[in-house]
């Protein structure tokens, strides 16, 4: 490490929030020069293989030319104007193919800066739509919460964290100004698993009681990502949508995390075969690049919500419909295409199944469980965060876990010998005590 390295990460450390760390005793952060394709490569010297996709995001590795020529060639154009009485290609072009991709029914969409905020949207749409719904029947105006189920994570801001997992969202900090949420038991019957009718009694009973007062009930569709990767019947999903319609309740499908493959399907949803009200697109979005999200309706939504008293929808980021964001977008979703992404996504799962499963037998190891290109180590201790990042560096690896969670979602164009070398790391550090926090 250089002097000049040592003095950015000095500043870095005493001046710079990173997500969930201490600003007083921060855990350390890696230096980065540059990434390429699948490898990350820091300001020390070490190339490390991405296990994480810079956080699900990163679809076709990185600094990827085709993906790069599309942000030039739009930066010679334009990089933004205001979507406010403009519009521009990029913007309609994306707009074009999430309506042909996404499951049947989502002809609007909404434009935003990151997947909170598309969740914001999706809420803000859902209580709106309620709210204009021309009707005698008075009681729509009251349709003002939200139901959800246990271990979900939907992003950051204030009306995203009132839907997540009241213990680890941290509810009780902010208790006094959270949107109050009805929750049912998180889906217990994994993916796989045989399907059991009493798994959705408790959601029911909840639909039951409260559907008068619930707007929308809101999901990450076939896997809770943030809450634990836990990969959950598709049955489940299905029974939501029937929840939904039998109660007069809009179904809100959080894809942020599943879209675009990931689960081994283009949509999560697709595994119930189900469409949503309102589904929100963010992280793989740009494979990666640059942030931006989307909210997709139906035409009833977005036509009630324009006929109702505001005439509009409430809501419009300054960076609406970034034409960057957009550019490079379209050029992620046609490689795609371009790479077959199902047999890109089917060849992973193929060849993590086969090299996680013999960890499935360690001491330390609870589960692991392989979905798409979603692989997790579910160990029976926690993690020690600062040490055992230390050592997955050492290895050559890019793996960050949390709680008792080792996993990789590397990016589509990773071989089998780099899968290898990151199942390899993980299955090294099992083996390693210092890498855990003993349990008492
Ligand atoms: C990451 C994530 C979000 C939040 O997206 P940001 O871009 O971090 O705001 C919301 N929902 C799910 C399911 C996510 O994985």
């Amino acid at each position: 490490m250089n002097k000049k390295h040592t003095k950015l990460l000095a500043f870095d450390k005493n001046h710079v929030w990173h997500p969930y760390t201490s600003m007083s005793s921060p855990l350390p952060s890696y230096l980065v020069a540059s990434a390429e394709g699948v490898h990350i490569n820091l300001a020390s010297g070490e190339s490390l293989i991405d296990g994480m996709s810079s956080w699900w995001s990163v679809l076709h590795g990185y600094n990827h030319p085709k993906l790069n020529s599309a942000l030039i060639e739009q930066s010679t154009k334009m990089s933004h104007v205001m979507f406010g009485g403009l519009t521009h290609q990029s913007a309609i072009d994306l707009c074009e193919k999430l309506i042909r991709l996404t499951p049947h029914g989502l002809d609007k969409v909404f434009l935003s800066d990151s997947g909170s905020v598309s969740v914001e949207v999706a809420m803000k749409m859902a209580l709106q739509y309620w709210h204009s719904k021309q009707s005698e029947n008075i009681a729509y105006k009251s349709k003002t919460k939200l139901l959800t189920v246990r271990n979900g994570y939907h992003g950051d801001t204030f009306a995203a964290m009132s839907v997540c997992d009241p213990v680890t969202g941290m509810h009780q900090i902010f208790e006094q100004v959270l949107m109050q949420s009805y929750f049912a038991p998180a889906p217990s019957i994994a993916f796989g698993q045989l399907w059991q009718a009493e798994e959705t009694k408790a959601l029911r009973q909840l639909f039951e009681q409260h559907h008068d007062e619930l707007a929308a009930f809101i999901i990450e569709p076939i896997v809770q990502g943030t809450g634990g990767m836990r990969f959950y019947h598709p049955q489940y999903l299905k029974e939501c949508r029937k929840l939904c319609d039998q109660y007069d309740v809009l179904l809100i499908v959080d894809e942020i995390a599943t879209g675009f493959g990931r689960t081994g399907k283009l949509f999560a949803c697709e595994w119930a075969e189900i469409s949503p009200d309102i589904m929100c697109l963010g992280k793989t979005l740009t494979g990666g690049y640059i942030t931006l999200a989307a909210t997709l309706c139906t035409d009833d939504i977005a036509n009630t919500i324009s006929e109702g008293e505001a005439g509009c929808f409430m809501h419009g980021p300054t960076f609406m419909g970034n034409a960057l964001a957009c550019a490079v977008a379209n050029a992620s979703i046609d490689l795609l295409f371009e790479n077959d992404w199902q047999q890109q996504v089917n060849t992973i799962e193929h060849q993590l199944t086969s090299l996680l499963m013999p960890l499935a037998t360690h001491t330390r190891v609870k589960d692991t469980r392989v979905l798409g290109t979603i692989g997790a180590v579910e160990c029976l201790q926690r993690v020690n965060v600062a040490h055992i990042q230390k050592r997955f560096v050492e290895l050559g690896v890019w793996i960050r876990p949390f709680g008792k969670l080792i996993y990789i979602i590397p990016p589509l164009i990773i071989n089998n010998e780099q899968l290898t070398t990151l199942v390899n790391a993980i299955a090294t550090v099992l083996d390693e005590d210092d890498c855990f926090i003993s349990n008492e």
